[in-house]
């Protein structure tokens, strides 16, 4: 009976935590990325960190870093407009090896337009697909995302997505998102920083080279689910090596 009457309670606590928090920053306006860090004391690396995320991507040196070996399979999970993006969580069972470690996948999202660039050049959406190793450190895979042949798994996501945001719906069984990586597994490497507060620090990035395609159509169908543009401005290297 009191596990009851305690669940009962912290219910619409928890819902107005969460509604809060969710609204607690945005794109625009008071509570725009120029202002992240003076909202919360926690989110300080918003505004003074020295290795923040995203940025233009150029002139990397050389460090001969092997192609990417991903492993996936295929990912019960959910998805939901969280009301800043459109959010996968999927299950146990998709990873990177990258240094030795086995890195899984957690969850991955979208950007519209892209918040990274790759010598100067800004592309229409990214995907970030946000790893943690058993340590629980961070490293995210970007793929951006250009205009050309239709998108299989672009497409599941736009038919999964419920109408109404903070809505979750699952995904269906048996999907693949290997098309949402591109066939040239070569990536750019630095050192980043979540793109949304509190932007923590000492996050591995890691950025597809090669862009992967998506009909206009879906481009399209995708920023107008995302309902508004979703990218953090660009932040200074700071001295920061790219590595390809
Ligand atoms: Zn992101």
């Amino acid at each position: 009976m009191q596990k009851i009457t305690a669940v009962l309670l912290s219910l619409p606590l928890a819902w107005i935590t969460s509604v809060l928090a969710e609204n607690h920053w945005s794109y625009k306006g008071d509570t725009a990325p120029e202002h992240w860090g003076n909202l919360n004391a926690q989110w300080f690396f918003c505004n003074q960190g020295q290795y923040q995320s995203p940025i233009d991507i150029r002139d990397p040196v050389t460090g001969n870093l092997p192609p990417l070996n991903l492993y996936l399979s295929s990912p019960a999970g959910s998805i939901t407009h969280n009301g800043h993006t459109i959010h996968i969580t999927v299950e146990e069972g998709n990873s990177v090896a990258l240094d030795r470690q086995h890195w899984q996948l957690k969850q991955f999202h979208f950007h519209a337009p892209s918040e990274n660039y790759i010598n100067g050049q800004r592309f229409p959406l990214e995907v970030h697909f946000v790893h943690a190793n058993s340590k629980d450190e961070g490293m995210v895979v970007a793929v951006m995302l250009v205009a050309g042949q239709a998108n299989p798994a672009l497409e599941m996501v736009l038919n999964a997505l419920p109408q109404r945001q903070h809505h979750s719906a699952a995904l269906p069984p048996n999907v693949s998102f290997a098309s949402l990586f591109p066939q040239d597994k070569h990536y750019y490497r630095f050192s980043g920083s979540l793109t949304t507060p509190p932007c923590t620090e000492g996050i591995i990035w890691l950025v597809m080279k090669q862009p992967v395609e998506a009909s206009q159509m879906q481009l399209s169908r995708i920023t107008q689910a995302l309902r508004n543009a979703n990218s953090r401005p660009l932040q200074p290297l700071h001295g920061r090596q790219i590595t390809e």
